[in-house]
């Protein structure tokens, strides 16, 4: 990950007072080797790098961070402002039947992502929805989304391989409007690959039905190609959003930068499974996050080497990773640095997903409490530290006698401890997505 590429580079000499060609060089070139195995279309890496190299140049660094530091919180912040803004969703201000057009090459999740959108109006939105499918070149198509519409609980307007894709959607405005739809999506036909015969037509669609969305759908794991098919699209019609589908196959997240950058739309939504309820609205934070790597470890490592020796920080991080070899004595270095930087609550404030923790969990961790579970740390031998399994009966009324404590506190930190070391565990190796995931239930 680009976490793992920068280490070699952050540890340049600190407090190097201005971002200059020679300082950056190295961080630069293992950014652009970063997004090219995120498979950020090659032109659009190229743009991004000029775009931040300009930025970053003459830029003051702050006298605790590193010159590579510097440009990775450009590089972050960037990112982050070309996603997008957040929570975009769906313009449907208009007289009903608001209408949504479909456009993208075959496979890309047309049809499953209508059926996605039809679900999602329909339950979170409350709009009544009709679906129709201009497919008209493989019937199977038509049936498809005539299963989707009726999981989805949507109108399905019937449409056959004789008619003409125009004269389809035409009737099926009709059909809307007379009976008082909110919504109408269109589901087009796509081709293997961009031709004139396929934008032809997707245009006369666009000039029948007016629609007020038209979305471009693509498929994630396209990769290089998503730039050149979103280009295509986009000069085709006025796309008001992207639909990115297979997110979930997709570690790599630089088909998002691709597609957002080519077409200069916002990502709307993103596709994340089969399943007709697999549809998440997007966050341009969360992808950059994926494309970054590791995240807003990145950023609580940044913090931590704000305040704590950086030594110290960098060995929690790659201990953080490893997951491994965690002890207590490393348990109590996060303790203290936990309060270092403003106690639990501002550093839970940071972790994605963390706000909707249950009261619980949110509980167990308050800063007197922290203080109390470092002095039962203090108390246990180096020996015990590293192999808590020891701390046995004598040895726990030993610990909670030096630190002033009662047993059920040692038990409790021992406990805590355990469960921390899990949490490591997990993040091994790509994890830390996965325990967001998690703690966003
Ligand atoms: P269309 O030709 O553009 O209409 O594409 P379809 O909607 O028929 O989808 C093509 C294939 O991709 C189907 O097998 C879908 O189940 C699958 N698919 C679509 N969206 C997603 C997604 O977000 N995740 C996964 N895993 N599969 C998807
Ligand atoms: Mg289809």
């Amino acid at each position: 990950s680009l976490t793992e590429r920068l280490n070699k580079t952050l540890k340049d000499l600190r407090g190097q007072g201005r971002l200059t060609e020679d300082n950056i060089r190295d961080t630069l070139r293992e950014v652009r080797m970063a997004l090219l195995e995120a498979d950020v279309a090659l032109p659009v890496v190229k743009d991004f790098i000029e775009h931040v190299r300009s930025r970053a140049l003459g830029e003051e660094v702050s006298t605790s961070l590193t010159p590579g530091q510097a440009l990775i919180k450009i590089v972050r912040e960037e990112l982050v402002r070309l996603m997008g803004d957040d929570g975009e969703g769906l313009n449907l201000n208009t007289r009903p039947p608001a209408v949504i057009l479909m456009a993208g090459l075959q496979g890309s999740g047309k049809t499953t992502s209508t059926g996605k959108l039809a679900r999602w109006l329909q339950e979170r939105e409350k709009k009544s929805v009709m679906v129709v499918s201009t497919d008209i070149y493989r019937p199977a198509a038509i049936d498809q989304l005539e299963t989707v519409a009726e999981k989805a609980g949507a109108a399905f307007h019937p449409s056959s391989s004789d008619q003409d894709p125009a004269d389809i959607a035409a009737g099926a405005l009709q059909a809307a409007r007379t009976g008082h739809k909110d919504v109408l999506i269109i589901d087009t036909a796509g081709r293997l690959h961009v031709d004139e015969g396929m934008m032809d037509e997707v245009r006369r669609l666009h000039e029948v039905a007016e629609p007020v969305e038209t979305l471009f759908v693509v498929d994630s794991m396209t990769g290089q190609d998503a730039a050149n098919t979103a280009r295509a699209f986009a000069d085709a019609l006025p796309l008001t959003g992207v639909v990115l589908t297979k997110t979930d196959g997709d570690a790599r997240g630089g088909a998002a930068l691709s597609v957002r950058h080519t077409t200069g739309r916002p990502i709307k939504f993103l596709g994340t499974g089969e399943k007709d309820d697999a549809l998440e609205p997007f966050h341009p934070d969360r992808i950059a996050q994926r494309i970054l790597g590791m995240g807003d470890m990145l950023s609580l490592i940044e913090e931590a080497e704000n305040k704590v020796d950086q030594q110290k920080a960098e060995k929690v991080a790659r201990k953080l990773k490893k997951g491994k070899g965690f002890d207590l004595a490393d348990f109590r270095e996060q303790l203290q640095q936990m309060q270092s930087m403003g106690g639990v609550n501002s550093l839970m404030d940071k972790l994605p997903g963390a706000g909707q923790l249950p009261d619980h969990v949110k509980g167990q961790v308050d800063d007197s409490q922290f203080r109390r579970m470092e002095a039962i740390i203090n108390s246990m031998t180096p020996g015990e530290r590293q192999r808590p399994d020891i701390i046995k009966g004598s040895r726990k009324r030993r610990i909670a006698a030096g630190s002033g404590t009662q047993v059920q506190d040692v038990n409790r930190l021992l406990k805590q401890f355990q469960q921390m070391q899990k949490m490591m565990k997990k993040m091994k190796g790509g994890g830390m997505q996965k325990l967001m995931k998690q703690m966003q239930g």
